[in-house]
C-alpha cells in the first residue's frame, strides 16, 4: 500500500507532492516500479490526492501497475486507513511514495522477516542516526539527550499482519492525526515491531533539498 495523498506544500512544487518529477519518474512512479519488481507483491493500493484519482491511475498506468486507488483522508494515516480497507492480504505492506529509492529487495526483506516469526507484529526499515539526538521543551530547554547507539531514523517500507494494523487503527481513532508512522499504532496496542536496517539512501523527499539529493541518487543508481 502506498500512502501517496500528501499536499507536498513543504516542497513548494505547486501541487501534490507524488507527481513531481525525479530523474525522468514521477516519485510515485519510482515507488510504483520497486513494488512491481518485488517478489511476493500481491497487489497494489494507493491512497492518492482525492481529487486527483485519474492522475494517480495514469501513473501507475505508465508504470505497467495494476493499482487500486482510493482517496487518501486529511492525515498520513487517515489515508492508510483508507487504503487498508481495500487490502485482501494477510500481509501488508505500507510505503510513502515520497520515498522514491526504495529497492525490491528491501521490501522483500521487511516482509521475508516479518513472516519469519509469527511472534512479530511489523518490521520496519530504518537507518542508524548520526547525529546526536536532544529532546527539548517547546521553549528548546534541552530535556534530555538519548544514547545515540540506540536512536534509529524510520523509514517505510512498513511490514505488518493486516489484521493486526486494522485493530490498531480501530483502536486509536483519535490518533490518527497525530502519529507519524504505522508501527507507533501497532506499539500502543502491545504489537511488537522490529527494525530492519536500510540504506540512508532511502530517505523522504520533504524539502526541495531533499529532492535534489534524491535525484542525484536516483541518478547514480541507474547509472546515468
Ligand atoms: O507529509 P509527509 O512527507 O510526512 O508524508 C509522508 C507520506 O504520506 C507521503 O508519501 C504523503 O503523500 C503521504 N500522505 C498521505 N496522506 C496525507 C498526508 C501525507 O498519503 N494526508
Amino acid at each position: 500500500m502506498i500512502a501517496a495523498a500528501g499536499s507536498g506544500e513543504r516542497l513548494g512544487a505547486g501541487g501534490p507532492k507524488t507527481f513531481v518529477e525525479a530523474h525522468g519518474r514521477s516519485l510515485l512512479a519510482w515507488s510504483l516500479v520497486a513494488f512491481k519488481a518485488a517478489e511476493g507483491i500481491e497487489a497494489i493500493v494507493i491512497a492518492g490526492p482525492p481529487r486527483e484519482q485519474g492522475r494517480v491511475f495514469e501513473v501507475a498506468e505508465r508504470a505497467g501497475v495494476e493499482a487500486t486507488v482510493v482517496p487518501g483522508g486529511d492525515h498520513r494515516s487517515q489515508s492508510v486507513a483508507n487504503a487498508l480497507e481495500a487490502v485482501r492480504t494477510d500481509l501488508v505492506v505500507v510505503h510513502d511514495a515520497a520515498r522514491p529509492l526504495v529497492t525490491a529487495e528491501l521490501i522483500e526483506q521487511v516482509v521475508a522477516r516479518l513472516d519469519r516469526d509469527p511472534d512479530v507484529a511489523g518490521v520496519i526499515a530504518a537507518a542508524p542516526v548520526t547525529d546526536t539526538i536532544k529532546e527539548a521543551s517547546v521553549s528548546r530547554r534541552v530535556l534530555r539527550t538519548p544514547e545515540r547507539s540506540r536512536m534509529w531514523a524510520v523509514q517505510t517500507p512498513q511490514a505488518f499482519r493486516t489484521a493486526g494494523l486494522r485493530a490498531a487503527i480501530a483502536e486509536h481513532p483519535d490518533d490518527l492525526g497525530i502519529v507519524t508512522d504505522d508501527a507507533q499504532l501497532v506499539e500502543r496496542s502491545g504489537g511488537e515491531i522490529l527494525i530492519h536496517q536500510a540504506s540512508p539512501d532511502n530517505l523522504k523527499v520533504t524539502t526541495p533539498r531533499d529532492l535534489k539529493i534524491a535525484e542525484m541518487l536516483l541518478a547514480e543508481r541507474s547509472g546515468t
